[in-house]
């Protein structure tokens, strides 16, 4: 399967084996991984967070109840929503999630919101786990046609060196991995896609984190529906 099947299939997998009950996507685009995930029975919130409104829109009917979710309503309730902002931004409504995902949005990020990404993300949402998935520019001449970067609107692409430093960690320990195994002969550039798997070290408080993160919505909602 090409390689961004592949990296909603990665956090499909996690999703399956750990088990979260809120899950959160920044940088959701179209929101095809968030239609992927509303059929894992686990999840009661979804959340979709993108710059773009208008992209979020596209297929956002997608993510509506469907015939059979009112003909044989199952035991567990599905709330979904929509809102567009920036990553860059805190938001009180990503507070508490058990998993949120940043797939190739990072590269997307201008330099004065990569420098808020961090805090926003790991020291105020601050979730159980955290993934972020980025390319890899040490495969890159692999790729045919690649002189600077693979698409004109990344800011930059990062080495594994580059991408293990700039990962801030927070109280979080981090695995790196990643999606698409360069031919034989090559292994030494690493993966095609680059991920950071970041979990929490310490469980947290909930009410006293709550109390002081208490902040102005900074996101508009777009869509919300229920199940
Ligand atoms: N995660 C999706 C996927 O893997 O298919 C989409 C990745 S797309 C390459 C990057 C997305 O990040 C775009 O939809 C873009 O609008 C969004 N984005 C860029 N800057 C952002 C920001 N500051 N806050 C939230 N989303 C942002």
């Amino acid at each position: 399967p090409p390689l961004y099947k592949q990296r909603y299939q990665f956090i499909k997998d996690l999703v399956i084996k750990y088990k979260p009950k809120k899950v959160a996507d920044l940088g959701c685009a179209d929101c095809t991984l968030l239609w992927m995930l509303k059929f894992c029975k686990c999840i009661e919130v979804l959340a979709g967070l993108d710059i773009r409104e208008n992209v979020m829109k596209e297929k956002m009917h997608m993510l509506s109840p469907l015939p059979a979710d009112y003909l044989q309503p199952s035991e567990r309730s599905l709330t979904v929503t929509l809102h567009h902002g920036s990553v860059a931004h805190k938001d009180p409504c990503m507070l508490g999630f058990d998993l949120v995902t940043c797939i190739e949005l990072v590269e997307h990020l201008e330099t004065a919101e990569l420098e808020k990404f961090p805090e926003v993300v790991f020291g105020f949402m601050a979730p159980a786990m955290v993934v972020i998935s980025t390319p890899n520019s040490e495969f890159n001449p692999l790729l045919p046609g690649v002189t600077l970067f693979r698409h004109s609107d990344h800011k930059f692409e990062w080495d594994r060196a580059q991408f293990q430093t700039a990962a801030t960690r927070y109280d979080y320990t981090v695995e790196f991995t990643g999606l698409g195994t360069p031919p034989p002969g090559t292994e030494n550039v690493g993966f095609c896609t680059q991920i950071g798997v970041f979990v929490r070290k310490y469980p947290k408080n909930g009410e006293t984190v709550n109390s002081e993160k208490h902040t102005e919505h900074a996101y508009k909602t777009v869509n919300f529906c229920c199940f």
